[in-house]
């Protein structure tokens, strides 16, 4: 591929973001922007076409920092809250476009069916109800997006399986606390890769910085992004010193071109 790929972080925090809603941690009273943390997704542009991996609660938001003439679909890590609960803010994209591509576990897509059945709804649709194309993800098969082949990358939030995505020389993989080897080699090679690391303390289903620092190495990749940050991990200035050189923390709207 001989066009610059662009990646734009949406959202770098954790489930409740940060600042969280009547919290008095420093963290959350932070006047630096980079402290300030929508839900984790992340935009992949490239030869015209935009997509997103996930749409959580803060996705119109988002949209409207990075706007975007057209979304070409949305790639999901897993079924949480704060990973899909913005789906009907589709709802514009869906107007100008029609149907609007979803990608994603076959169980992530039967979740999204029951919590949003009226997008799904075949008959008797609500007027004004966004509307959905669904490709189902299976690990083993690349996704052809443009002209890419997307690799999923499958990988355990405590016991839930999850995937992430390899986009040519970028992968991105949130929600993680375990890669069996097999997977990682899918992502070795890449020149940049995005990794969860939540805090400093150890946690049942995502990475800490110590086991995201591990992970980072293992891959090898020539840059590393940590995301979906809880303000936990400390001010963004302050654990950005101590990362080794290759390794940075994602803020919001930061971009990347590979
Ligand atoms: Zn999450």
């Amino acid at each position: 591929m001989d066009d610059v790929m662009t990646i734009t972080f949406l959202g770098t925090g954790t489930s409740q973001g940060i600042p969280v809603i009547g919290s008095d941690h420093p963290v959350c009273l932070s006047k630096d922007p980079k402290d300030q943390r929508l839900r984790v997704s992340v935009m992949i542009s490239w030869s015209g076409y935009n997509y997103v991996i996930d749409c959580g609660p803060d996705f119109r938001q988002q949209m409207l920092r990075n706007p975007i003439p057209k979304l070409d679909g949305i790639l999901f890590t897993h079924e949480h809250a704060d990973h899909t609960a913005g789906i009907d803010d589709i709802r514009p994209f869906f107007f100008r476009q029609g149907d609007i591509p979803i990608y994603g576990h076959e169980r992530v897509i039967n979740s999204l069916i029951k919590r949003f059945d009226y997008i799904f709804a075949d008959g008797n649709r609500y007027p004004g109800a966004p509307a959905v194309k669904v490709t189902p993800v299976v690990n083993g098969y690349t996704i052809p997006l443009g002209n890419l082949e997307v690799i999923p990358i499958q990988a355990f939030h405590n016991r839930l399986q999850v995937f992430g995505y390899r986009f040519g020389d970028f992968a991105y993989l949130t929600d993680v606390k375990r890669v069996d080897d097999g997977e990682v080699n899918k992502i070795k090679g890449v020149k940049a890769l995005v990794i969860n690391a939540l805090r400093m303390e150890p946690h049942h289903s995502h990475f800490n910085l110590e086991e995201a620092l591990e992970f980072a190495n293992k891959v090898g990749a020539e840059k590393t992004y940590l995301t979906h940050i809880s303000h936990l991990l400390g001010f963004h200035e302050e654990v950005e010193k101590k990362l080794p050189k290759n390794v940075f923390l994602a803020y919001d709207n930061l971009q990347l071109k590979i």
